[in-house]
């Protein structure tokens, strides 16, 4: 596929320059300020930032290039207006707040636990350079757990990207965590939704599960 990957440079971009190169896709980086004349590509692939991710995003899809998009911080109105343009365009568009394989199964974890222990709090951590807070996993993991469940956000150097699920009962605590020790535990995910997102409806599909 000819694979347009916003955010080039980027600490997730810079490995899926090469791993999408190896798994055989042509792959072109954009960075801040460069021009993008996107007609033509198979799909964009963003991961850049919260404020950069939306237009980046409406270019794509208006240029009928379906997204895949991993950047984090999207509004409810953003995605709602990616929907609606997705689905004008009859391209797909594809986001998903955590693109590691072990992530989608602690969420799952997580969720099938919360029906036993309605007590639970959420800590994700993750590097100092994320800007926004608390993560797009952390709020999609208190929704599949029922919605009521306080997160605690940690930004620190160091870190990648981290989250504990403790739920607790009387005389015991129940922890389940996940670590991303490097941004490498992205890439299987986006080479996934790349592979499927040419087959998805029109409009948005939110969530590595929904291709699992
Ligand atoms: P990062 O190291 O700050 O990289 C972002 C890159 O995007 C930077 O090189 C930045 O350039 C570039 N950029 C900013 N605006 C752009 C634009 N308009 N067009 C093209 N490039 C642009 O951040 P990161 O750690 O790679 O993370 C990027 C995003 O992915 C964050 O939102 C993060 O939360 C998210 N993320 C998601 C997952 C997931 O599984 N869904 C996993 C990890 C990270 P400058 O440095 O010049 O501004």
């Amino acid at each position: 596929m000819r694979v347009l990957l916003f955010g080039r440079e980027g600490k997730v971009g810079a490995v899926l320059m090469t791993a999408l190169g190896e798994a055989g896709h042509e792959v072109v980086g954009v960075e801040v300020g460069e021009p993008i004349e996107a007609a033509g590509f198979d799909a964009a692939v963003d991961f850049t930032a919260p404020a950069a991710v939306f237009g980046n995003a409406t270019t794509a899809l208006s240029a009928g290039v379906p997204c895949v998009i991993g950047t984090t911080g999207l509004d409810e109105a953003s995605l709602a207006e990616l929907d609606r343009l997705g689905r004008e365009s009859q391209v797909a568009c594809f986001v998903a707040p955590n693109f590691a394989l072990g992530a989608i199964l602690m969420m799952r974890f997580a969720a099938e636990a919360a029906r036993s222990f309605p007590d639970a709090e959420i800590i994700e951590l993750h590097a100092s350079t994320k800007i926004d807070a608390p993560s797009g996993t952390a709020k999609a993991t208190a929704e599949r757990m029922g919605g009521d469940v306080p997160i605690h956000s940690v930004r620190l150097p160091g870190l990648v990207a981290h989250q504990e699920v403790i739920l607790g009962g009387p005389g015991e605590t129940l922890t389940i965590r996940h670590d991303t020790s490097s941004r490498e535990a992205f890439a299987p995910g986006v080479l996934l939704a790349l592979d499927r997102v040419r087959g998805l409806p029109p409009g948005l599909t939110v969530g590595l599960e929904a291709l699992l």
